[in-house]
């Protein structure tokens, strides 16, 4: 068969060589051990935890490194493209402080190894269909559906591997004229990789692959007639991976391990195109412990915290999503952050070896813990300028609290420069809750008196607090007048003594600040009451009480 005569039957218009593409796209001018990396999500719209995980992986690998990372878009298969993709893809990454050097951008491309969207590389691809035909290791398949349909019953009825390959490969082994008269038919056909591989059964032998963050891993070599390109000319996820990965120059593929299936085809594709493979990072699943207490995939239909909006929009911090990322990324992480509490993020040195290779597991609630380590370093204005802008963008319904600065930096403020600070801060949505009480409109009473407090007492102690209230006592002055009213009306003055004698006593001082707190705030916890009625000035603090 003369397979140079099939290539051009096949591929007519294709004019330029491999060769022209390894010029066009030479080595990159980079300083030794720069790693390439690449973000190649499909334009869904729907942008997940899981993109962010690996997105920060591969920024990583290549910023440390003083390489590049750029980011390619994976359209090949259209029914899933969405407009204005690219943009939610850019900007949302760019939020949790993933910053591309090179790519698809909403301006178009930037960089010298594009075109970096994979529909528009359709010659490209073809380019490397035609040599592969030329060379005898790809050819035409023009099985219908159907067809294949027949070759899978026979298959499960004779209980062997589903699939096109060896002597189900039908079309595999066809001559030039009956391609030819097929093509003249107008039948459509696909392009299949010739593979070399057998089954195990039949002595196929195993390959091995390094992966930088599982070690080695040997599996049955490939031995499917895999499709390269689709009836439409247009590739599958396997070529173009292989060709956009070899021609951009990408040293580390960073990719979820739902791929570790298809790498035995991957490893042929490399070997048969003569090309060096990257390193493979396979990245661990996404896991959370459901329910029932065992680990399962975050789900997107079922934990919201998988869509990168769900961040955004509760008003999480950048920067504490990343540190929380990094905890799960690499296992030293904390121990790291421990002997070195205020090193920026980026001095950690993040390596492939300390990931887990097993489902990373997600967890809300550590996130939440980490967010509050994070928030407690990060400056009050800082926090107005968060947290505003997310309200702006969010929850323009809470707008009214920015407009007195001064106010809301004190309330942000509170309790965080004490020696044992207070980490009461979490996210937007929550900070904007727990500071609620500071302003009237949002003012609700959200907890019950304590059970000690008859409900005869509540409006006698408020009246009181009223009477003997000094807007100018110091702390230590406006605890004693609590204490004289516990005692007047038989609360014991200090927790102890009514532990001691219960019986001698209604309750004690605490119970009875409590009820003092609950008219003021609404709630039975809160920072120290005092500097919350310094903050809200005196007038406030009459009103709330007032009528009570
Ligand atoms: N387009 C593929 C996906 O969305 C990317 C896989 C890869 O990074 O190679 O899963």
């Amino acid at each position: 068969m003369d397979y140079m005569k099939l290539a051009e039957l096949l591929f007519p218009n294709i004019d330029k060589t491999p060769e022209d593409y390894e010029a066009m796209y030479p080595q990159r001018d980079l300083p030794e051990g720069a790693r390439v990396t690449r973000l190649g999500p499909s334009p869904t719209g729907f942008i997940h935890l899981g993109n962010l995980y690996g997105a920060f992986v591969d920024e990583r690998l290549a910023h440390q490194s003083d390489g590049v990372f750029y980011l390619r878009i994976e359209d090949t298969d259209d029914k899933r493209y969405v407009e204005g993709a690219v943009e939610i893809i850019i900007n949302s990454l760019r939020f949790f402080g993933i910053q591309f050097d090179e790519g698809a951008t909403m301006d178009g491309d930037v960089g010298a190894y594009g075109d970096y969207t994979q529909s528009h590389r359709g010659p490209i691809y073809q380019c490397y269909a035609k040599k592969l035909v030329s060379e005898g290791k790809a050819y035409p398949c023009f099985l219908t559906e159907e067809e294949i349909g027949e070759i899978r019953a026979r298959q499960e009825a004779a209980k062997a591997t589903p699939g096109i390959y060896g002597e189900f490969a039908a079309c595999r082994d066809w001559s030039y004229e009956q391609v030819k008269e097929a093509i003249d038919a107008g039948k459509p056909y696909v392009i299949r990789l010739k593979s070399d591989g057998k089954p195990a059964e039949a002595g196929g032998v195993r390959v091995k692959v390094e992966d930088a963050i599982r070690g080695t891993l040997e599996m049955p070599e490939n031995f499917m007639d895999t499709v390269i390109l689709k009836t439409t000319g247009i590739p599958t996820y396997h070529f173009a991976h292989v060709v956009d990965d070899h021609l951009m120059r990408t040293t580390h593929v960073v990719r979820g391990e739902e791929w570790l299936s298809s790498l035995p085809t991957h490893v042929e594709l490399f070997s048969k195109m003569g090309w060096d493979m990257p390193v493979y990072c396979h990245t661990a699943q996404l896991m959370k412990l459901g329910e029932d207490g065992n680990k399962r995939k975050l789900s997107k239909r079922k934990d919201p915290e998988l869509s990168l909006d769900y961040y955004r929009n509760q008003g999480y911090h950048p920067a504490a999503v990343r540190e929380y990322l990094l905890t799960i990324l690499n296992s030293d992480f904390e121990e790291w952050r421990m002997a070195n509490p205020d090193a920026p993020i980026d001095e950690f040195r993040f390596t492939t070896e300390k990931m887990s290779n097993s489902g990373a597991l997600f967890d809300l609630n550590k996130l939440n813990d980490i967010s509050k380590d994070v928030l407690l370093k990060i400056p009050a204005e800082e926090l107005y300028d968060f947290l505003k802008a997310w309200s702006d963008e969010f929850a323009p319904e809470y707008g009214h609290i920015f407009e007195d600065k001064a106010y809301l930096l004190q309330i942000l403020d509170l309790g965080r420069q004490d020696k044992k600070p207070r980490k009461d801060l979490i996210y937007a949505r929550q900070i904007v809750d727990f500071i609620s009480y500071f302003f009237d409109d949002m003012f609700t009473i959200q907890d019950e008196n304590p059970a000690e407090v008859p409900a005869e007492d509540v409006p006698v102690i408020l009246s009181k607090y009223m009477e003997t209230y000094d807007h100018s006592d110091d702390q230590s002055q406006w605890f004693d007048k609590i204490r004289a009213i516990a005692t007047e009306l038989g609360y014991a003055a200090k927790p102890k003594d009514y532990k001691k004698h219960p019986e001698e006593y209604k309750g004690h001082v605490g119970h009875v600040s409590t009820v003092i707190r609950i008219a003021l705030m609404g709630r039975a916890q809160s920072p120290d009451v005092w500097t919350i009625q310094q903050i809200m000035g005196e007038e406030k603090v009459r009103s709330r009480f007032a009528g009570k």
